[in-house]
C-alpha cells in the first residue's frame, strides 16, 4: 500500500518530468493528460490518488472498472479502458467508460456500437495498434487499420478519437521511440483520410519508463501505473 503522501510526491515530479518532455518538443503542458493505470489497486488508494493532479484513470479489467466505478473511486474523474476488452463484457463497460482505448477488432467495434445504441450515448474510442508486431499483444497491424477506422466512422453510436500503443516490452529507447513516431505518423495519417465525425486527437502512449519519450513523440495521453502506486502487488490474486 502506498501512502497519500508517497503518491503526491511521485505524481508532482511526474508533472514536472511531462512538462519538461512537453516544452523541450515545443509542446504546451497543458495539452498531455495523465491517466492513473490503476489496475489492481484498492477502491481507497485510488480514491487516494483521485485527490491529485491525475487527468482521469485507467483501467484493464472489467471486473475493476465496475467496482471503482460504482464505488465513485475517482471522485467524478473519467475512467478510460485500456485493456483487452472481450465481447461479452462490453455491456459493462459502455456507460462507465468515458473512452475505450482498446478496439482491435470489427467484431468488438459493433457489440460497442451496439451497446451504445441501446443507451443512446455516443461511445469515444481509439483503435490499439500492436505497433512491434508481438504474437502475444492484441492490438491491429497498421495494415489493418484502415478497415476500423473506415468502419468506425460509418458507425452513429461511436467517435473514433485516436490511436493507443504499448510498445515491446523489450525494446531499446531507440526502438521504442522510433515506435512512438510511427503511431505518430498513423494518427497523421488517419487524419488525412477526411473523415467528418472522427474527432483525431488523441494519442495514447507512453507509461511509468518511456512516458517522456512518447511526450516528445506526440502523446497526448501518457498511462502510468507503477510510477504513481509503486510495483504491483499479483500474489495474492487468483
Ligand atoms: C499497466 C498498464 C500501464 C501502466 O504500466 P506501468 O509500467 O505500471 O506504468 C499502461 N498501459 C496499460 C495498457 C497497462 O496495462
Amino acid at each position: 500500500m502506498t501512502t497519500r503522501e508517497q503518491m503526491a510526491a511521485a505524481v508532482a515530479e511526474i508533472r514536472t518530468r511531462m512538462a519538461d518532455a512537453a516544452r523541450s518538443a515545443g509542446r504546451r503542458p497543458g495539452d498531455v493528460l495523465l491517466c492513473a493505470a490503476c489496475k489492481t489497486r484498492t477502491v481507497e488508494e485510488v480514491k487516494d490518488s483521485a485527490t491529485l493532479d491525475i487527468d482521469l484513470f485507467g483501467e484493464n479489467h472489467v471486473q475493476e472498472l465496475v467496482e471503482k466505478t460504482d464505488a465513485g473511486a475517482y471522485l467524478g474523474k473519467p475512467g478510460h479502458f485500456i485493456g483487452h476488452l472481450q465481447t461479452n463484457k462490453v455491456n459493462k463497460v459502455v456507460g462507465r467508460a468515458a473512452m475505450i482505448e482498446s478496439v482491435d477488432s470489427l467484431r468488438l467495434m459493433d457489440k460497442i456500437e451496439a451497446a451504445a445504441q441501446r443507451l443512446d450515448l455516443v461511445q469515444d474510442i481509439l483503435i490499439e495498434i500492436n505497433i512491434g508486431d508481438e504474437a502475444s499483444k492484441s492490438g491491429v497491424s497498421p495494415e489493418a487499420l484502415w478497415e476500423l477506422t473506415d468502419a468506425a466512422e460509418a458507425c452513429g453510436h461511436l467517435r473514433l478519437r485516436g490511436l493507443m500503443a504499448i510498445p515491446p516490452a523489450d525494446a531499446t529507447e531507440d526502438e521504442t521511440r522510433a515506435f512512438f513516431a510511427r503511431m505518430r505518423e498513423l494518427l497523421e495519417q488517419t487524419r488525412t483520410r477526411g473523415y467528418a465525425r472522427a474527432q483525431l486527437d488523441t494519442l495514447s502512449m507512453g507509461m511509468s519508463g518511456d512516458y517522456e519519450a512518447a511526450i516528445r513523440e506526440g502523446a497526448t495521453i501518457v498511462r502510468i501505473g507503477t510510477a504513481i502506486y509503486g510495483a504491483r502487488d499479483y500474489s495474492h490474486k487468483a
